[in-house]
């Protein structure tokens, strides 16, 4: 299994705003998607500040990124998109960010979670990371681990028939110098662009795909790839384990107290 050809069976992204995934994380996805994995999209906010014409409300952008959103999971073979809809520019990391992570982790029970990078800050010198983009990966970030995969920890979502589950790894989608897996994106960039270009209210006179198609091309450079999206990968489950488990940390509690118990048998044993 090499990081080029590793298919999830399930993978949820989370990120802040409605155009994050299609300028980050798509071309890898729709890639997955194509394969048959079940794919989510989790938007933190709906990008209700992202229109700037005073004409349209904030109510009325919420519905039109909303409905590019779908557009552009459409495009890319996704059919879930879950909105949570905190306000777009006042995302803040905090516990009840947590638990609402937690509770779409412990539905979807993803093998991968792909997010943003919590320690980009000042990624070059003209921009400043978004403060709902360190925000949101920060709190995917805690949600993921370890608080998803406790079974005490927000353990009140079990009344909603919702339990512990630790996914298998976390894509974070970093800005080359950090990364450690390359995904080859040369079979879907067309379908990322076009993705992309779903957010027309972003869009106005830019048409993405020189430029997407630079930067991938950018990433992908010396790796025998025409196109690639780059990731840091933490691996959180053995192989083994997420085999027994796929997630559940039941399970790999018992399988443990298991093997225990049959080590200090034999060692009784031949103690005699
Ligand atoms: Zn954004």
């Amino acid at each position: 299994m090499t990081s080029k050809t590793y298919i999830p069976e399930s993978a949820l992204a989370i990120v802040a705003h409605p155009d994050d995934i299609e300028f980050s994380c798509a071309g890898t996805l729709a890639r997955w998607a194509k394969a048959g994995s079940r794919v989510v999209y989790l938007l933190v906010t709906s990008g209700d500040g992202g229109i700037a014409d005073p004409s349209i409300s904030k109510e009325d952008a919420m519905k039109i990124r909303e409905a590019e959103s779908q557009r552009a999971a459409e495009i890319a073979g996704v059919k879930e998109v879950v909105f949570l809809r905190v306000t777009d520019g006042m995302v803040e990391a905090n516990m009840e960010l947590r638990k609402r992570i937690v509770r779409e982790i412990r539905r979807i029970k993803p093998e991968v979670v792909i997010a943003g990078d919590p320690t980009v800050f000042f990624p070059n010198e003209t921009y400043i990371n978004h403060p709902d983009h360190r925000a949101v990966a920060t709190a995917a970030m805690d949600a993921i681990f370890p608080a998803s995969g406790q079974p005490h920890v927000f353990q009140e979502l079990e009344a909603e028939g919702l339990f512990a589950h630790k996914p298998r790894k976390v894509y974070i989608s970093v800005w080359d110098a950090n990364a450690s897996t390359y995904v080859d994106i040369s079979e879907t960039m067309d379908i990322k662009i076009e993705a992309l270009r779903a957010h027309a209210s972003q869009m106005m006179d830019w048409g993405p795909g020189d430029e997407i198609r630079k930067w991938a091309a950018e990433t992908g450079k010396g790796k025998e790839m025409d196109y690639a999206e780059a990731f840091r990968v933490i691996t959180l489950e053995s192989d083994e384990d997420w085999e027994l488990s796929k997630g559940d940390p039941v399970k790999i509690y018992q399988a443990r107290e298991q093997r225990r118990k049959e080590k200090a048998e034999k060692a009784a044993k031949e103690a005699g």
